[in-house]
């Protein structure tokens, strides 16, 4: 699938089983792609209805309009903002249209998000597809209409911060640093984990060779398996803040002041899942020290038999007894 390990799970885009435009995405199905990046692709349908029709669809899969985020929109906007000046420039075309369609109903046939940049021309083939005889609504239905969507559109607050009132701007960076603050916690916590796990390890290893006590060994194996597991925690939960804190410094789609994200946000369900401990700052640190353990107690066992404790005190109890 798109997705890997670790932090590139924050940047490979989300893709549907059997679904054509995120095969196209994927590199999967060919297409005529147009240009990739930012998040977008875009690309010549099958078949043009003029010279120069493009889609633009966002590399996340996203149904339609009312799945699209704050941040996507964002991006999908400036992105034919682009497209349809390099379609003048390259078409020069008489006028162009921007269309996109949500649903059945509204003539939607691929369920991923698109945008049909459209060139026109008076003489091309594209239909007229606004009816030419105006539905001839009453005063009453037409004032029904605008009294209902008005009550809608005042019910339903844009997403995250506005960020033209000086008190949503003065709340959004509050919530940054509280996020902040959560980050920097983890990273203190996940370090902490990792100079214990050090001196305690460090000690079982030091008893095991001082003493000749091999368990003490698997002692600090084990010590050093439990604290890469809490320190695999730490991260995972610093992972999963730098996810809000994007979520709230791009998408601006988070609830105001709410730190709801952190415990919520795409965490794995089981802590023990391999995938926590996926991750270079666990691997990189604790392996090499577990293979140090390992390799003392191989050597331990492959020496231990021939240090039998009577042979070695011997030579040493002899001369002591002698006088
Ligand atoms: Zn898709």
């Amino acid at each position: 699938m798109g997705k890997r390990c670790g932090q590139a799970v924050l940047v490979s885009p989300s893709r549907e089983p059997r679904c054509a435009f995120c095969d196209i995405i994927a590199g999967d199905a060919p297409a005529r792609v147009v240009s990739r990046g930012r998040g977008v692709t875009v690309f010549l349908p099958d078949e043009p209805a003029t010279r120069g029709h493009v889609l633009l669809v966002p590399d996340d899969h996203v149904s339609d309009i009312w799945a699209l985020s704050q941040g996507a929109a964002r991006t999908l906007a400036s992105e034919v903002l682009r497209v349809a000046g390099a379609a003048r420039d390259a078409m020069q075309p008489e006028g162009l249209n921007v269309i996109q369609s949500n649903g059945p109903a509204a003539t939607q046939t691929v369920n991923h998000l698109h945008v049909h940049v459209l060139p026109r021309w008076a003489n091309d083939a594209v239909d007229d597809f606004w009816p030419s005889p105006n539905p001839t609504w009453s005063t009453a239905e037409l004032d029904g209409m605008r009294s209902a969507l008005e009550a809608a559109v005042a019910a339903s607050k844009p997403a995250g911060y506005d960020m033209t009132s000086e008190q949503d701007r003065e709340d959004r960076r509050k919530h940054l640093d509280l996020i902040s603050g959560a980050i920097a916690r983890m990273a203190a916590s996940s370090a902490a984990a990792k100079g214990w796990s050090v001196t305690l390890a460090g000690a079982a290893f030091g008893v095991a060779l001082v003493r000749e006590s091999w368990p003490f060994i698997a002692l600090g194996i084990l010590v050093l398996v439990s604290f890469a597991a809490l320190d695999a925690r730490y991260l995972n939960a610093e992972r999963h803040a730098r996810k809000v804190y994007n979520s709230i410094a791009d998408d601006n789609t988070v609830v105001p002041l709410s730190m709801k994200g952190l415990a919520t946000q795409g965490r794995p369900p089981r802590w023990w899942w391999p995938n926590h401990f996926r991750n270079w700052s666990i691997w990189l640190f604790y392996a090499p020290l577990a293979v140090v353990g390992g390799v003392l107690l191989v050597i331990a066992l492959i020496a231990g038999p021939a240090a039998h404790p009577a042979d070695t005190k011997s030579p040493r109890e002899t001369p002591s007894q002698r006088p």
